[in-house]
């Protein structure tokens, strides 16, 4: 064989094909041939190169890299990846978009996640977090119905700003993350120049059977930097893969983008008398109640090799939990734990944690088998539990799970329970007001103002002054001028009845 030369070309069975160029036909003007299954398998091939595109997060970017513990952890987690200081454990991350599709362009205004898979040595962890602390909702039944709001409209095929404004201010849990999805955060410069969290808290225990609430923030070491709307507009239409692009290129000139992980940190029984409800998605814990504890570093140094294979095939999933790491009765996180599995069961296939993405870097010993494209299996080992032939068993002392109290009571649909300072525009009136600086307002009131001119109806402007008056006083004041409505009138009263009515002030 002659080392110079590229490999021949082959059917996906390995056969050499005859031909790159022309498919095989009766004489030079003759019809094809049905038989010419190199030309036919190609074409099959072609036809299902599509996997179903995610519903949400469909446009994204991903990079191989490492997480290396900094700080001794142990003790509040026994997890092995945050065992000792220098500890290195491969990772994956994935950002992306929410709302729009494959082709959609990187700088609209949008959350964007922050999918991380650590390939530990127990097992995969996955943080799947967005750029932003809080969420719209708070309860895993109002998901799907928020994302259609933001999707599109069933008759026009078109998203609709008057939709979006509807939900949020019939919604007013959404005050917190709309105001951050308002700010210039709602456009970031770049992957690397936004924060990831994990938003829910999460639970651990220690080696001493202690357990701890936790939030998961990792801090971009570049700096936090964001386009203003008129630039984030201006690059979607310049270059719709900006962000992609940015990622890719860091890296490949060796400029590795890293977050610093901190993690905030409460006592187990410190939750129930909490001045917040600390499940409640779309509520942070202040930093000066319980400050972030540094615990490591993020570093992003390598490109996928296939796009394909690597950032659409990836599955992540909150339920991937290693020992020494556990949910919490966060209702959002416990929808998710069943959602995200199940999406990717659907969108790439029963066996898709057999793909290398998103296999673990260990021998996995399961009693699951079969199923469609199935690689790796158990031989002849048992196919149940338990047996009396060497299967294997499982060992709670190695599970480390975090368990809680739940009281026992009647089954039933309500809002969580109210702690002292819950409320729903409470927080994001506090970002407004002393997190801000005046730059960061005005960005803010040009943006909603800007946002909820474009084909929003009148009555739902009148809701969303009165929710971002629900927020401040002043805010709403400024909307309102910005909108040029006048608020001395019935329909304003109602309106503000009407948000009031929806949110936990009531
Ligand atoms: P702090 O002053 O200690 O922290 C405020 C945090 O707000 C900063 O650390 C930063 O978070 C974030 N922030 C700063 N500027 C902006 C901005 N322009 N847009 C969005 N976020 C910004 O205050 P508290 O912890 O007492 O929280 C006060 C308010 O700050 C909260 O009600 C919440 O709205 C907001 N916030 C709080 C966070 C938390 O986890 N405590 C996280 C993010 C926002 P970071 O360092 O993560 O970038």
């Amino acid at each position: 064989m002659d080392a110079t030369r590229p490999p021949a070309t082959t059917t996906d069975s390995g056969i050499p094909a005859e031909s790159d160029e022309y498919s095989l036909t009766v004489g030079p003007s003759g019809p094809t041939v049905l038989h010419d299954h190199y030309l036919v398998q190609k074409m099959q091939h072609f036809n299902r190169e599509r996997v179903p595109e995610r519903v949400v997060h469909a446009k994204g970017s991903g990079a191989h890299g490492f997480f290396e513990v900094t700080e001794d952890v142990t003790w509040f987690t026994r997890a092995s990846f945050l065992a000792e200081p220098r500890k290195r454990t491969p990772v994956f991350a994935r950002f992306s978009t929410v709302a729009g599709e494959q082709g959609s362009a990187d700088t609209v205004r949008d959350p964007r996640g922050f999918a991380l898979k650590f390939y530990t040595d127990e097992g995969n962890f996955d943080m799947v977090g967005n750029n932003t602390p809080v969420f719209f909702v708070r309860d895993a039944t109002k998901f799907q119905d928020f994302i259609h709001s933001q999707k599109r409209q069933p008759d026009t095929g078109l998203r609709s700003n008057d939709m979006q404004w509807d939900f949020w201010t019939l919604s007013p849990e959404s005050a917190h993350q709309v105001m951050v999805l308002m700010s210039d955060r709602g456009t970031p410069r770049s992957y690397r120049t936004m924060n990831g969290y994990s938003s829910h808290t999460y639970s651990t225990v220690n080696a001493k059977g202690e357990r701890f609430w936790v939030k998961y923030h990792f801090k971009t070491t570049q700096g936090i930097e964001n386009f203003t709307d008129a630039e984030a507009k201006s690059m979607a239409s310049e270059d719709p893969d900006f962000h992609r692009r940015d990622l890719f290129t860091a890296i490949s000139m060796g400029q590795a983008p890293e977050w610093r992980l901190e993690m905030q940190v409460m006592a187990f029984e410190e939750a129930a008398g909490y001045r917040f409800n600390p499940f409640d998605l779309t509520k942070v814990w202040p930093h000066g109640d319980y400050a972030p504890i540094a615990v490591g570093r993020l570093v992003l140094d390598r490109n996928p090799s296939n796009f394909f294979a690597e950032v659409e095939q990836a599955g992540f999933s909150p339920a991937n939990l290693v020992p020494g790491t556990g949910l919490s009765p966060d209702r959002m996180l416990m929808g998710r734990v069943f959602s995200y599995h199940d999406t990717h069961l659907h969108r790439i296939g029963p066996n898709y944690e057999q793909l290398p993405i998103n296999a673990p870097r260990l021998e996995v010993h399961s009693y699951n088998k079969d199923a469609a494209m199935a690689y790796r299996h158990a031989g002849s080992q048992p196919v149940y539990a338990p047996n009396s032939y060497g299967g294997p068993e499982a060992d709670p002392a190695r599970a480390g799970t975090v368990a809680w109290t739940v009281q026992s009571g009647e089954l039933v649909r309500s809002a969580y329970e109210k702690h002292s300072e819950d409320d729903d525009f409470g927080q994001a009136g506090t970002m407004y007001r002393t997190v801000m600086s005046d730059s960061d307002r005005d960005h803010l009131v040009a943006n909603i103002v800007g946002h909820a001119s474009d084909n929003v109806s009148e009555p739902i402007q009148m809701r969303v002054v009165a929710y971002w008056a629900s927020v401040d006083p002043e805010l709403g004041a400024r909307v309102a001028a910005g909108l040029s409505l006048d608020t001395g009138n019935d329909a304003y009263l109602q309106a503000a009845k009407l948000v009031e009515s929806r949110s936990n002030r009531a």
